[in-house]
């Protein structure tokens, strides 16, 4: 078996403890003989301004391009708030993301059937809702030139932002939501504005100019950003890969998120280019942040980061079996009615961080021998 390595970035307040977590399902998997991945643990965030001053420092940097991918907790904490701007905490989650150029950020939107009344919508509309938000996540309007305040000298100021994409940034985010699409239902929707903006226009035609030539096999439909943001409401399933642009994936993966109404089982992956052996950057994250109201306190629902881990046996180590036992796991521990506070019901066993942990191993070594069997 090939040895793997990742760099486990707990970071600040609950990230520790749920990271904790992933931890032990890591050496659980090794132990068992399923993979073989060596731990890096380092720091980022605040945690890394206390160690070394900066929020991200140099040699954690080195570390993580060495690593096959890395799994991060969540920065940030009251303790870092009067920090100089460039170094606060999140400073370091950007440097990390702009460094190992990111540009696609998958946010899975899937709603659990023992927690579909955790959603503020209608269970008919979000029972067994499974669908994938990929977003542009290195430009566009966050980094277009020019942008900025100017003074126009008559007691008015002027706010100026870019949006602005090129044909090889449109094709290699489009590229991913086809290849994850043949992994999944087959079906891209792109999402822009072609209506009322230029970029919207070379959007939708570099993405069906590349499904023409490369992805005929998967369907492609095209959607204005704004239209989706209805149909997300009213009939989230229609959906199955949906691929946009910075600006309306920021806005749209939240609100995708929160159909599943709970932000502690929500997880991410951000995926880079792949190099010429096949080796591609990989960032792994839970959506919340560093929750530190509850931090310290065995509170925190570590599924998000569980779910994240999941993610990356499934893209950064190919081994979508294991992904899939571990989901199978948490969707039995969660049918067995084990929860965490923060998704807890009237008759479910509330348990800690840890606990939870421990069931959802318990719950996948059930997995795995059915699957060896
Ligand atoms: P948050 O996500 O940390 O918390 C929002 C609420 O959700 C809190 O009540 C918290 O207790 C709860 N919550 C979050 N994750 C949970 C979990 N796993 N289990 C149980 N409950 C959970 O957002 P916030 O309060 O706006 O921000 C707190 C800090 O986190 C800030 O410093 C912020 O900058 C940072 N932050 C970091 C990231 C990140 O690292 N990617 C993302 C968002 C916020």
């Amino acid at each position: 078996m090939t040895k793997n390595s990742v760099v486990i970035l707990p970071g600040d307040g609950i990230g520790p403890e749920v990271m904790g977590e992933v931890a032990k399902i890591i050496h659980f998997l090794n132990q068992n003989g399923e993979t073989d991945i060596a731990i890096i643990d380092d720091c980022i965030g605040g945690a890394a301004i206390d160690k070394h001053s900066v929020p991200l420092a140099d040699s954690t940097l080195a570390q993580c391009r060495k690593a096959d991918c890395v799994l991060l907790g969540a920065v940030g904490g009251p303790k870092w708030d009067k920090v100089d701007y460039n170094i606060r905490p999140e400073a370091g989650l950007l440097k990390l993301r702009k460094e190992l150029e990111l540009f696609a950020n998958l946010r899975p939107a899937i709603v659990f059937d023992a927690l579909v009344g955790a959603s503020t919508l209608k269970e008919e509309i979000v029972r067994g809702l499974d669908i994938l938000i990929v977003r542009e996540l290195t430009g566009g309007v966050y980094f277009g030139e020019p942008r900025g305040i100017t003074d126009l000298g008559n007691g008015q100021r002027r706010g100026v932002n870019t949006q602005v994409y090129t044909t090889s940034e449109i094709h290699r985010v489009g590229r991913v939501a086809f290849e994850l699409a043949r992994k999944r239902g087959k079906k891209v929707t792109s999402c822009e504005k072609a209506n009322v903006m230029e970029s919207g226009k070379l959007w939708r035609e570099d993405i069906t100019a590349l499904h023409a030539a490369d992805y005929a096999d998967v369907t492609l439909d095209h959607m204005y950003a704004d239209n989706c943001a209805m149909q997300l409401l009213r009939n989230p399933r229609q959906f199955d890969v949906i691929v946009t642009d910075n600006l309306f994936g920021d806005i749209l993966s939240d609100e995708a998120a929160m159909l599943t109404g709970s932000l502690g089982m929500l997880p991410s992956a951000s995926l880079g280019a792949r190099d010429a052996h096949g080796k591609q950057p990989a960032l792994y994250e839970p959506v919340h942040g560093s929750a530190p109201d509850i931090a310290g306190q065995g509170k925190a629902n570590p599924l998000a980061a569980i779910l994240s881990f999941a993610m990356a046996l499934r893209y950064s180590f190919d081994r979508g079996d294991l992904a899939d036992a571990l989901e199978a796991a948490v969707q039995s521990v969660l049918n067995a009615g084990t929860r965490t506070a923060d998704i807890a019901e009237k008759t479910s066993k509330t348990v800690t961080t840890a606990q939870m942990g421990d069931a959802v191993i318990t719950a996948f070594e059930g997995a795995l021998k059915r699957k060896a069997a």
